[in-house]
């Protein structure tokens, strides 16, 4: 990696499976050492973005740069040496980790198949892994099976950063967790972060897990990203009446800002990727929705320090507040 490429870059990415448009033409960047949190509803698209990242999928078209090279346009052969630069933790730890792999196996399995690593330099790293997350080294002589829901993702943490990527795509880490765990292991995410200095996409349905962890925030709706800008602007300002709504919905530990919100209910539930609403696809569960929304498609407008696609936003970034606008 060289210079100031970003850590990542998504331009115009498209995934479609079959008729379903999941994604839909996503760009995104994110620079070195930061954390942007991918938001949305279940079925946003915004777990089918982090798989293309990693090459879990091949996107239908557009790019996808890490560290300034495009992996989209690389065979298997060519993708090893980047193999290293980008890891994922997913939410289901028991699903993610082979149960016939001792943990100090799985731990070291990416840099073993890497290839470039000795036998001892492959157990080094697994213990100085092992420390950085928490476990003891003993872990290492244990099945993942034996160990609790934290403890094994807390395993996956290790796994994914053995090799010092320079982006990591959490995938809802902590959503499969027990309520008592989701917190130690989001710290533990953080501060990881903050010491290593890895870049993040951070995917995610609860916009209060993002409020002390992102500094950026991109908010998806139906395979589309319809607002991204700083944490401080999102939390203060969204300007999106989708924004507005799920920061509505979210409990965010601050009780004065809490009784501040209105609650907004969304109503019905995210309508079909396969055959999405015209014009703004949030037309349908919008509160403002007027007749241009039905038709035409929102342009990405640039505001103060992002982005967001919505008719009713000005050039300069101000825009109806869904609390207090009167939709009856
Ligand atoms: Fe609502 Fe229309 Fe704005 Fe879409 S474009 S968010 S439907 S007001
Ligand atoms: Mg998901």
């Amino acid at each position: 990696m060289s210079g100031d490429e970003p850590a990542l870059e998504l331009a115009d990415l498209v995934m479609h499976f079959g008729a379903v448009r999941a994604v839909d033409g996503v760009s995104l960047s994110i620079r070195k050492g930061q954390v942007t949190a991918l938001v949305g509803e279940s079925g946003s698209g915004k777990s089918t973005v982090g798989r293309c990242i990693v090459r879990l999928l091949e996107p239908t078209s557009g790019t996808v740069r890490v560290g300034g090279t495009d992996i989209t346009k690389l065979s298997r052969r060519q993708l090893r040496p980047h193999r290293k630069d980008v890891s994922i933790v997913f939410q289901d730890p028991a699903g993610s980790l082979d149960p016939r792999m001792l943990v100090g196996d799985v731990i070291g399995e990416p840099l073993r198949l890497q290839g470039d690593a000795s036998r001892r330099d492959v157990q080094a790293r697994v213990d100085r892994e092992l420390s950085r997350v928490g476990l003891r080294s003993e872990v290492a002589r244990r099945y993942s099976h034996e160990l609790s829901g934290g403890q094994r993702q807390r395993v996956s943490i290790a796994r994914a950063l053995i090799s010092d990527p320079t982006l990591l795509v959490a995938d809802e880490p902590t959503s499969a967790l027990d309520v008592s765990v989701q917190a130690s292991v989001l710290n533990l995410l953080a501060d990881l972060q903050r010491d290593i200095g890895f870049a993040c996409l951070f995917i995610t349905h609860d916009l209060s897990a993002v409020e002390y962890l992102a500094d950026e925030i991109a908010v998806m709706y139906l395979g589309q990203l319809i607002e991204k800008g700083s944490r401080e602007r999102i939390f203060s300002r969204p300007t999106h009446p989708y924004t507005q709504a799920l920061l509505a919905a979210a409990p965010i530990a601050d009780p004065p800002r809490q009784r501040a919100r209105q609650p907004v209910l969304l109503g019905d539930d995210l309508p079909s990727a396969l055959n999405p609403p015209t014009g703004c696809r949030f037309h349908t569960r919008c509160p403002l929705a007027f007749d241009r929304c039905v038709t035409e498609v929102p342009p990405l407008l640039e505001i103060e320090d992002g982005t967001v696609a919505c008719h009713l936003v000005r050039p300069d970034g101000t825009g109806p507040d869904i609390r207090t606008t009167d939709h009856s």
